[in-house]
């Protein structure tokens, strides 16, 4: 098994300085110098060509964020806002390139989805940060899957229940490794896709996006105060579609390594 997260770097002093600084100009949070009763282990992921991982403070997740996605979603794409959800920072699944990972099916649910989706990482934090300076936030960027339980996401939306053991449960962000912004530019726009058993069922261009990642970080950055270490999943294209155990998933971005696990 190659899979699972970067977890097992504790917070020490040690780790936890030389994390901030790979991939963070300030501190993340204001932690107490107290002495604690247990650890808890701090969620990473590897920098390409580099030794340095990046610190996850916030997963953010966009909604419906291509207009074809929007509509099997039952919305109307010419009206709707962007509107954020969030995963919890430890459901986070590295995948490093090359690799087919396993990824567990999750409890609870019978319809299991994949939404294949550009990360932006951000490295710079703030709030009201204006569309145009928005991109200068962005350190860098990788690829991931938001993954579903669809049928729990559609029952507790009907009840006006809040998504959350949809969206939120472990192993629901699976993610590739971290590229600098710095060495790939910024993802505005090239091919998408997602395969399930090299069979395509994504295909789209990051150009498609209704809201655009500068407009995202802008907007959301209105919501609540950025901080290096967020990462923002920027949304799925159509057909999205579920996934049984035994199932590989492959999905691409242009410029960036493709992702694959094999759902156990
Ligand atoms: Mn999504």
């Amino acid at each position: 098994m190659t899979h699972i997260t970067r977890r097992g770097a504790l917070a020490t002093g040690l780790t936890a300085a030389a994390v901030t600084a790979s991939c963070s100009t300030t501190a993340m949070s204001s932690a107490s110098s107290g002495r604690t009763p247990f650890q808890i282990a701090s969620t990473t992921i590897p920098i390409v060509g580099s030794d340095d991982v990046c610190p996850v403070r916030r997963i953010y997740c966009i909604g419906r964020n291509y207009r074809e996605h929007s509509v099997e979603m039952g919305s109307n794409p010419d009206r709707e806002p962007p509107f954020f959800f969030q995963k919890p920072t430890d459901a986070i699944q590295h995948v490093p390139a090359g690799t087919v990972a396993d990824h567990p099916y999750p409890t609870l649910t019978k319809n299991y989805h994949y939404e294949a989706e550009l990360v932006a990482v951000i490295g710079k934090g703030g709030k009201n940060i204006p569309t145009a300076q928005a991109l200068e936030h962005v350190w860098g960027y990788s690829l991931g899957l938001d993954m579903t339980r669809r049928d729990l996401q559609r029952a507790m939306g009907d009840e006006k229940k809040p998504w959350e053991i949809g969206k939120s449960f472990d192993h629901s962000a699976v993610i590739g490794a971290v590229h600098r912004a710095a060495q790939t530019g910024h993802f505005t726009k090239g091919a998408i896709w997602l395969k399930v058993n090299g069979q395509t069922k994504q295909s789209a261009d990051l150009s498609q996006m209704i809201w655009s990642v500068a407009e995202q970080v802008s907007k959301l950055s209105e919501a609540n105060e950025l901080f290096p270490g967020d990462l923002i999943y920027s949304g799925t294209p159509a057909n999205v579609g579920p996934v049984v155990r035994g199932d590989v998933i492959e999905m691409h971005i242009d410029g960036l390594p493709n992702l694959s696990v094999r759902v156990v």
